[in-house]
């Protein structure tokens, strides 16, 4: 039979699997259907009938009433959308609803935008015949939430607040409790949002279409004079968001349906964690310190005493006495001017950012393995995946958007391992959870490899076909012995083999990592065998595979790309091959550019203390409160003779700076941020820079331009035009033509972008095996005598990183500090009460910190986070780091515990009265 049908005896063809909602809207090119309980992002539901049609076998025949927005299309349908019996249901519905409804349209918030007030116009419903019965209207508000409010007297029923806490974030606190009258929404066990477990995305509140749901900002009112589509700052998903703005002021932000990288979703970051933009702590003039204190300055003071230091410090100790620290907050074209400006002005390859205390040792390995550091697939390919692999990612809450779209599949009964030292909330929904001692990530990797080897459970076609290194590489893994690995990793190893086992008979298995895997003495290692188990399975190159890192920081990758790191200039050049020293200097149109590799992070930090390094310019980084050993930061800090420092606020390493610059934040400038699947996507300006501050590009210029070298005033369009010239899978990226959803990278010339890499053949040709040994943290190796436990530090949903600009919005009432998580065995044993302070002492020093009892971790180990200064946790997390990539190894930090005593005993008794009163 052929798929056509007839709408109004007109006959049309459908697509397979069609609803009669979206074939008529499809065909009439407009929504001539009215719907309540329907909405973009969720599945059809059926439960309002507000899109009823009439549908009959043949010309005018018999007719059936049927819901359009759930009944799919059937070959022959005669489909009646709008004949008067269906015009008179429609508006019976509605007349029905709002006999329930408060009618003050005049005085609610979303009057103007309320869906239930333009469909109940559009079914001409002018007043309500029924007279006024039994109703909710009642009901008390729910405002315990720092964002999100309910007024359910303005509920209709139409669930889709439950569907979109049940279907888009997974999360089920939504639902319906009571029966027929007496139907009504409860949050958890019918308590408030803030006593539930919401995880405050604010979904429900985007999907409900009245005010029945609704937030703080009032997202849903009609106030804003412009709407203005942007990409998130916080993590590396990349959600758009649609920011609205009235006379230059943000009132709020919602996710637009049509993202491809978020889809109408957020976390709470992205939708509401955006008024530290005009926070009053936000930096507003240049300072200078002077006798130890800074001074307000105006730009062209704070420019001159940068210039002039940064001129004496060259002619006095040459280049590589001065170096940068770019950001992965900021655009691919600041990053750029960055690396630019300290390779083609300064004359060094003194330049890295934040991937070196995330995911270098991802690119690094990536490289090796592959010829390419970046995620092999989309996250669009969530829903191909057939297997799921997480190892060392907590990502409900550190990717947030992606982690609902990963637990939704391990929901649906996707097969999955989770590797992890934490029951973390994916691991609980995992077929296998390998629960492993931190710090034994290869061991455990190399135990899958051997099962999978000695069953041959390998696919021999792939690895004869696409790499090279195989033999070698198995004759080292068949060496091993299971029974030594499965005691070092913790972990049985009949559930290894099982686990293996399942991974390798996936026909399409994707990983997805994060610093977990990286921030470890074997972090590029244990990259490097998580693409051994790709290639020796066969799980790359097709659709729902492949290798993922989940990105931390949004423009991580972009900085990275960009060539902000010491030994690869912008596109990933090696900066110590002639030829392409050459090709940077004759681009850039300057003789300054080094053949020698630069300083890395901690190689910087180290060279500051032993005098080498005079000047350090750090944007929108936080290293005194993010790296390890926060005192030996510090001390390098204090060392230097010059420390200019861009930012937003006066953190903690601002606090050590000689010359403080206010930059902007992403709602005040354009650029691009380069998501996690390579998406580059537009930043577009909001409003415009706060009072006294500039967009970081101009800052470089301004800079650049004052030391003699002539660089154009910093627009998004025109760097970007300069990189397209010099990073060759930037080569067809143009401004213009990013539309919302961006591209992904290579772009080629003629614009056409790369969704899945290494489909035919490698970057490098062919997949390279590498084998590596397990080999004991030395962190561990030296100190598990006198400091028994270890301490991995981890991210909560609530902040990020430094938390400056999180802990400046409504989340810090959510999530107030950081806390120590022990296991209850652990704390009997130190006499340890939940919610007691506690000291946790390491090599480098000591913190207090509050105990949350959980046997979320294993006895023996310990986790927290560093989000907050009050606790300084890096004070005792080591500096010793990944041997390849020099990655920082956060995961792994021997310490011992006891219960506080004196001052931090007082302060937590002195923060409980505070609270309580
Ligand atoms: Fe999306 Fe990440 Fe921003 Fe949350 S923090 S809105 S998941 S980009």
């Amino acid at each position: 039979m052929k798929n056509t049908a007839f709408i109004n005896n007109t006959e049309y063809a459908f697509d397979e699997g069609e609803t009669i909602l979206k074939f008529v809207h499809r065909i009439e090119q407009q929504n001539i259907i009215p719907t309540l309980c329907d909405a973009p992002n969720l599945d059809p539901f059926g439960s309002c009938r507000v899109c009823s049609v009439e549908v009959a076998l043949e010309k005018n025949g018999k007719a059936k009433t049927m819901a359009a927005c759930h009944t799919p299309v059937a070959p022959g349908q005669y489909i009646y959308p709008s004949t008067e019996a269906i015009k008179k249901l429609r508006k019976n519905i509605i007349e029905l609803v709002l006999t329930d409804h408060p009618l003050d349209c005049l005085t609610c918030e979303v009057n103007g935008n309320c869906e239930l007030q333009t469909v109940a116009a559009s079914v001409g419903i002018r007043e309500v015949r029924y007279p006024e019965g039994e109703n909710h209207l009642d009901k008390a508000k729910d405002l315990s939430h720092p964002y999100m409010t309910s007024d359910l007297s303005k509920c209709i029923n139409c669930y889709r607040c439950v569907r979109a806490c049940d279907e888009v974030q997974g999360e089920f606190i939504l639902s319906m409790a009571g029966r027929g009258f007496d139907t009504k929404i409860i949050k958890g066990t019918d308590s408030s949002f803030m006593e539930s477990d919401c995880v405050s995305c604010g979904a429900c509140s985007q999907a409900c279409p009245t005010s029945a749901i609704s937030d703080i900002f009032q997202s849903k009112a009609i106030g804003a004079t412009e709407k203005t589509r942007t990409v998130c700052t916080y993590c590396g998903v990349g959600c758009n968001l649609e920011v609205a703005t009235n006379n230059g002021e943000i009132l709020s932000i919602q996710a637009p349906y049509d993202a491809e990288a978020n889809g109408g979703h957020t976390c709470l970051k992205g939708r509401y964690a955006f008024k530290f933009y005009n926070h009053p702590d936000r930096l507003r003039t240049p300072l200078i310190k002077r006798n130890g204190k800074f001074e307000e300055a105006s730009w062209d003071e704070a420019y001159d005493h940068i210039v002039s230091e940064l001129n004496r410090i060259k002619a006095d100790n040459g280049p590589d006495a001065i170096a940068g620290i770019s950001s992965a907050r900021t655009p691919n074209e600041e990053n750029y001017l960055m690396q630019k400006f300290i390779r083609a002005v300064v004359g060094t390859n003194n330049i890295d950012c934040c991937a070196r205390v995330c995911h270098s040792p991802t690119a690094l390995g990536m490289q090796r393995s592959f010829g390419t550091g970046a995620a092999t697939n989309s996250i669009e390919d969530i829903e191909h995946a057939q297997f799921i692999l997480i190892i060392g990612a907590n990502p409900t809450d550190a990717h947030p958007v992606t982690g609902a779209k990963i637990k939704q599949r391990m929901m649906k009964g996707v097969p999955s391992i989770v590797i992890d030292p934490r029951k973390i909330e994916v691991a609980k929904y995992a077929t296998f959870h390998l629960q492993l001692t931190p710090g034994t990530n290869v061991a455990l990797l190399n135990m899958m490899l051997y099962y999978i080897i000695t069953e041959n459970a390998e696919d021999a076609s792939f690895i004869d076909n696409r790499t090279e290194g195989y033999e070698e590489f198995k004759s080292e893994i068949l060496k091993l012995d299971m029974d030594d690995l499965a005691k070092v990793t913790g972990v049985d190893k009949t559930l290894v083999k099982e686990a293996a086992l399942a991974y390798a008979a996936s026909s399409a298995a994707m990983e997805f990592h994060g610093l977990g895997v990286t921030e470890h003495l074997q972090g590029t290692f244990t990259v490097q065998l998580i693409a051994d188990l790709v290639m020796i399975t066969g799980n790359i190159g097709k659709k729902g595979a492949g290798l993922n890192p989940l990105r931390g920081q949004n423009n991580v990758q972009g900085a990275a790309d960009m060539g902000a790191q010491p030994h690869q200039g912008a596109g990933y050049m090696d900066v110590t091959d002639p030829e392409i020293n050459n090709k940077y200097n004759t681009f850039y149109g300057s003789d300054e550019v080094p053949l020698h590799i630069g300083y890395k992070i901690p190689e910087m930090f180290d060279a500051a203390i032993a005098g080498d390094l005079k000047a350090l310019w750090i944007i929108g980084e936080d290293v005194v409160q993010t790296d390890p050993n926060t005192n030996k930061v510090r001390k390098a800090m204090d060392q230097l003779e010059l420390l200019v420092v861009q930012e937003l606020f006066m953190t903690e390493t601002a606090k050590h700076a000689t010359v403080v610059l206010p930059g902007a934040s992403f709602l005040e400038k354009e650029g691009t941020f380069t998501n996690g699947e390579r998406r580059i996507q537009r930043v577009n300006k909001v409003v415009e820079p706060i009072k006294g501050s500039k967009s970081d590009g101009q800052i470089i210029v301004d800079v650049m331009n004052r030391m003699g070298y002539e660089q154009e005033d910093y627009t998004a369009a025109g760097v970007l035009e300069e990189i397209s010239q010099i990073v060759p899978f930037f080569k067809g990226v143009k401004w213009e033509e990013l539309g919302d959803n961006g591209k992904q990278w290579p772009v080629l010339e003629d614009g056409s972008d790369t969704q899945m890499l290494h489909i035919e053949e490698f970057q490098r040709g062919k997949g390279k095996f590498q084998y590596h040994d397990y080999k004991k943290s030395n962190e561990v190796e030296r100190h598990e005598k006198d400091f028994p436990y270890i301490i991995t530090t981890n991210r909560e949903l609530e902040h990020y990183n430094c938390g400056a600009m999180t802990r400046r919005t409504g989340n810090v009432d959510i999530l107030t500090e950081d806390v120590l998580l022990i296991h209850p065995e652990d704390a009997r044993k130190e006499r340890i009460s939940d919610g007691d302070f506690v000291c946790v002492e390491s090599p480098r020093g000591k913190v207090d910190i509050k105990a949350v009892l959980t046997d979320e971790m294993k006895p023996g180990i310990l986790s927290s986070t560093f989000h907050f200064p009050e606790v300084m946790l890096n004070i005792i997390t080591s500096d010793e780091h990944c041997t390849e990539a020099m990655c920082p190894e956060y995961k792994v930090v021997s310490c011992r515990i006891r219960k506080s005593k004196g001052k931090a005993k007082i302060l937590a008794q002195e923060m409980d009265e505070e609270r309580v009163s």
